[in-house]
C-alpha cells in the first residue's frame, strides 16, 4: 500500500488565466477562462484554432494505491483518486463550473460532483471508515481470543 498525498492544502488563487483562440468548429474568436488554481498545461489549448470542449482545467491530488485482488493475486490499484475539474465549454452545464471528480478505483469515476455531491461521498466514506474501524476492533478481539497477536 502506498500513501503519497500528505501535501498541505494550498490557498486557491483568486486570479484565472485567460486566452483568446479561434473555435475550430465555428471559426469564431472565443475567450477561455481557466479555473482558479488550475494546474493544467494549456499550451496546447492556446494553439489556435482549437476544439473548445478539449479545454480541461484540473487540480490533481497525489495518488494512493492499494493492493486489490481481481485475478487471483493482489495488484496495486489507484483508489479514491480525487481532482477538481472544470471544462469551460462542456456540453454538460454542471461541468462548466468547478466540480470534483472521485475515482473509486482505477478508471472507475464518479463525475460532476457539486459541493453537495462531494459532501455525500465524504459522508458515505466516513461511515464506511467507521465500519472498517469496528471491523478492525472485532478482528483484533477475535484474534486475541484465539491466541493470535494483532499482526500475526
Ligand atoms: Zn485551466
Amino acid at each position: 500500500m502506498t500513501v503519497l498525498d500528505d501535501r498541505p492544502v494550498v490557498p486557491v488563487p483568486t486570479s484565472s488565466r485567460q486566452w483568446a483562440f479561434v473555435d475550430r468548429v465555428t471559426g469564431k474568436a472565443r475567450i477561455a477562462t481557466c479555473m482558479p488554481g488550475c494546474e493544467s498545461d494549456h499550451s496546447g489549448d492556446m494553439r489556435t484554432p482549437t476544439f473548445p470542449e478539449d479545454i480541461w482545467c484540473e487540480v490533481l491530488a497525489a495518488d494512493v494505491h492499494m493492493p486489490v485482488n481481481t485475478s487471483g493475486y493482489a495488484e496495486d490499484f489507484r483508489v479514491l483518486g480525487v481532482k477538481l475539474s472544470m471544462i469551460p465549454f462542456s456540453r454538460v452545464p454542471a461541468e462548466r463550473v468547478p466540480h470534483a471528480v472521485v475515482e473509486v478505483v482505477d478508471d472507475h469515476w464518479m463525475d460532476g460532483l457539486d459541493p453537495d455531491g462531494l459532501a455525500t461521498v465524504i459522508s458515505t466514506l466516513e461511515q464506511r471508515v467507521q465500519t472498517l474501524r469496528s471491523t478492525h476492533a472485532r478482528l483484533v478481539a477475535i484474534r486475541a481470543q484465539h491466541g493470535y497477536g494483532p499482526t500475526a
